[in-house]
């Protein structure tokens, strides 16, 4: 059986194939042999409808993939590995590529023709200049999936993991928190890879919510006033969220007294359920109203 975690391997069918990988398509490919078990089996695979897989590369993880799941579809942007991912993956009936930029796919349309409607999860090891659009995108899409767990640089892992309420959190912690339950899983160092990228890694896994966490009366108006309060860490939410959405700054502080925080909080000290207050006092008072965003 071909082993794709063999650099001599790998150098191999690259040299077959006539291919250079690309810096700027995030081509670093997992060597260590102990990583593609672990992420498979931890992203649930085996307990869904199928797995999404995004950048198979040469299909290391694939493999791992195909082997405890009922189906994969694994979505590769550069057409040049196509050829190869049909030799090294030659021995996968379970396994469907489809050659495509994940950021421009529709993937609604992708997961109901590929896996007629099942709930299902999806496993990458990421191309970095994407991680935080396609893992946002991801969680915020509605799409029928129990999980997402993915290969990211470490520093993006903490960031996006970090709880609303604490000093690494920002915007998009609140829409990760509001959407899944994230964890750290564990970490990869550089030379795990091929070629080995200059920073570290880590796996985390997004397992999503079945229900919010909080009761609010719009989606939307949380995430504005999360991102408005976030968008200027200097200043005190009461003022950030009044510059951004234009509101009275009285106004906005009073409403963050009513909620318990106090006037002169900073965003990253409230929590996901003062967040989600602030916003439905705002709203409920007709401080903010969603018209004023049409
Ligand atoms: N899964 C393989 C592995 O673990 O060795 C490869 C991972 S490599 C970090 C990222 C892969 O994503 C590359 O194969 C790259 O060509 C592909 N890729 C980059 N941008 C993409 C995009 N926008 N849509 C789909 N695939 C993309």
């Amino acid at each position: 059986m071909i082993d794709l975690s063999n650099p001599a391997v790998v150098r191999g069918i690259l040299e077959r194939h006539g291919l250079r990988l690309s810096k700027g398509l995030g081509q670093n490919f997992l060597i260590n042999p102990t990583v593609c078990p672990r992420m498979a089996e931890a992203s649930g695979a085996a307990e869904t409808g199928g797995v999404l897989e995004i950048g198979p590369g040469i299909g290391v993880l694939t493999r791992e993939l195909a082997r405890v799941s009922r189906k994969v579809v694994a979505v590769e942007l550069d057409q040049r590995l196509l050829p190869v991912l049909g030799e090294t993956l030659g021995d996968c009936p379970n396994v469907e590529l489809v050659q495509g930029d994940i950021m421009k796919l529709d993937l609604h349309r992708l997961v109901r023709e590929k896996f007629e409607g099942k709930r299902i999860c999806v496993c990458a090891n990421l191309p970095y200049y994407i991680t935080s659009p396609v893992v946002m995108s991801l969680l915020e899409s509605g799409l029928p999936l129990s999980s997402v767990t993915v290969m990211v640089q470490r520093e993006a892992a903490q960031r996006l993991c970090a709880p609303p309420g604490g000093r690494a959190c920002g915007a998009v912690s609140v829409s990760v928190h509001y959407h899944s339950q994230p964890q750290i899983l564990f970490g990869v160092s550089r030379g795990s890879f091929l070629p080995p990228p200059r920073v570290e890694s880590a796996v985390i896994r997004f397992q999503m919510r079945e229900e919010p966490p909080v009761a609010v009366d719009s989606e939307a108006m949380l995430f504005r006033v999360a991102r408005a309060a976030f968008s200027q860490r200097r200043k005190t939410a009461a003022n950030a969220i009044s510059a951004g959405l234009n509101l009275p700054k009285e106004q906005v502080a009073g409403a963050l007294e009513a909620i318990g925080a106090g006037a002169a909080a900073r965003a990253e000290q409230l929590t996901l359920e003062q967040l989600a207050a602030l916003a439905n006092t705002l709203t409920s008072s007709r401080i903010l109203s969603e018209e004023a965003f049409l």
